[in-house]
């Protein structure tokens, strides 16, 4: 990129390695290393969670904050595993046991508005020049979560130009309006266009009215978010900045995921390597031998993720010879659900709980990642899948649809297919893919040929980076 750097301070509430509940952390732990290779200098503004502060032993303190929702608050600064870290130090909002969102009844913390405000305050006071030699041209918020960080940037008159990006719509950080003042929102803010919804204050909202700039995380999902079956109810803020919005996909960390030296997997040298890792993966799940795919999902169990079609249609799935094993966790429903069905049947193996090196043995060891989103912003399993040669069978969705070539009569004898795409989401579509799938899988070499052209398909970062890096360089551009 022509140009001196562009330096930007990345706003989220999760980022690998320090802290993840999801795909969110994957990227924005992803971002910095794959867009400093464009000129791009990003900071990473992240909570103190208990998680977080175990890496800043060694931080150093830039930025008091004598009273933030209650109490001092402080700002750390580090490099820590490549990662230019800020974290906001305050014990008061953050050093809370479990889940960073969820108290113990699994409902969420109750002054998460304020948690999560308190972030942006700092983010706009970063914008507005905190911190000794180090100001941003872009703020990047993400999510809810960052969400007013553009608002107050905006209201404080900071030159800094702001980005949101919407990981997923369904979370939008509404909370009382009688809470807004102590949210620091301007009366003349509290309305439509602004960060008022029905009635109520929106963070997601009021980020994406005040953004510069809107991305989401698939060009697909940028045009769903804009109907109402798949904006749940932001869809006429994003039809109103339809100019401003833009969807660019997510990638993998392919040394992370890198199938011929993967670190948690043992067995696997190459593609012919998948036979041994199929193996150690039923030893380990306790699943017997058949001649059918070994089907993986590593998921939150949510309603969003398709589960549900998924119980529905796995009759079609052993029948023909086939199996499952699931890691998960999250609805009490779904995992018990899931629980019961392995207890009857041998060919499903579920485990509940979140394990990352579980995780990488069997997107190793499958035959195929299941992927049933009733929508999917983006998604990073199905293309976890692809390179390790792992065909995924995906709802045709979000970024599903851009993601994988479907195996269709026009594609096959192309040689271009890189899995299984089905619409609509409903059990009776999914049941039909799994049908192919079996089908596909006893065709040895088609399925070779399948395998080859997932594995080749690119799933890094290197071309997102550079539309990311030509947002923010058209921002500083236009100041
Ligand atoms: P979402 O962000 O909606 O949860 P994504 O597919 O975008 O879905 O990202 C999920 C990320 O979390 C992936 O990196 C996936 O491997 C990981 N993940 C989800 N559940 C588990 C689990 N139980 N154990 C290990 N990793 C998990």
């Amino acid at each position: 990129m022509a140009g001196r750097e562009v330096k930007v301070l990345s706003v989220t509430s999760e980022c690998v390695p320090f802290i993840k509940t999801g795909g969110l952390a994957d990227v924005a732990g992803a971002l910095p290393g794959a867009l400093a290779a464009e000129g791009v200098e990003m900071r990473t503004l992240l909570p103190g969670y208990p998680a977080v502060m175990e890496f800043m032993k060694d931080a150093e303190k830039v930025y008091e904050l004598k009273e933030l929702y209650g109490a001092a608050a402080w700002l750390l600064s580090a490099k820590v595993e490549g990662i230019e870290l800020l974290v906001l130090d305050a014990p008061h909002l953050f050093a809370r046991p479990g889940n960073i969102y969820l108290s113990s009844h699994n409902r969420d913390w109750a002054d998460n508005a304020e948690r999560f405000a308190a972030l942006c305050q700092v983010a706009c006071d970063i914008a507005g020049g905190a911190l000794d030699g180090w100001t941003p041209d872009v703020v990047h918020a993400h999510d809810w979560q960052g969400g007013m960080a553009p608002y107050y940037i905006a209201r404080s008159g900071a030159q800094a130009k702001t980005v949101l990006t919407i990981h997923n719509i369904a979370f939008q950080g509404i909370a009382p309006a009688i809470r807004a003042v102590a949210l620091d929102i301007a009366a003349e803010d509290f309305h439509a266009d602004g960060v008022e919804y029905w009635g109520q204050v929106s963070a997601l909202k009021a980020g994406l009215n005040y953004a510069d700039r809107l991305t989401t995380v698939s060009p697909t999902y940028a045009e769903e978010l804009m109907r109402p079956e798949f904006g749940m109810g932001m869809d006429g803020v994003l039809r109103r900045r339809r100019n401003d919005l833009q969807g660019i996909l997510n990638g993998i960390d392919t040394t992370v995921w890198s199938p011929e030296d993967d670190p948690m997997v043992q067995n696997y040298k190459s593609p012919r390597g998948k036979a041994k890792n199929k193996e150690g993966l039923r030893q380990e799940f306790d699943l017997p031998e058949t001649d059918g795919p070994l089907c993986v999902v590593i998921t939150r169990m949510t309603e969003q993720k398709g589960l549900d079609l998924l119980l529905e249609a796995l009759p079609a799935l052993i029948g023909a010879g086939g199996q499952l094993a699931l890691l998960g966790s999250g609805s009490a429903e779904l995992e018990q659900a899931f629980l019961a069905t392995a207890a009857d049947e041998p060919n499903v193996a579920v485990k509940i709980g979140y394990d990352e090196a579980l995780s990488h043995r069997m997107v190793a060891g499958g035959d195929a990642i299941l992927v049933p989103s009733r929508f999917e912003p983006c998604g990073l399993t199905q293309m976890m899948g692809l390179r390790y040669g792992t065909v995924p069978v995906v709802a045709l969705t979000g970024g599903l649809a851009d993601t994988v070539i479907p195996a269709t009569p026009a594609t096959m004898p192309k040689g271009l297919a890189t899995g299984i795409q089905f619409a609509p989401v409903t059990a009776s579509a999914l049941t039909g893919a799994l049908t192919k799938l079996t089908t596909l899988y006893a065709d040895q070499k088609a399925w070779a040929k399948i395998q080859r052209n997932a594995m080749a398909h690119p799933v890094g970062w290197d071309s997102s980076a550079k539309e990311y890096a030509a947002l923010y360089q058209s921002l500083v551009d236009a100041s």
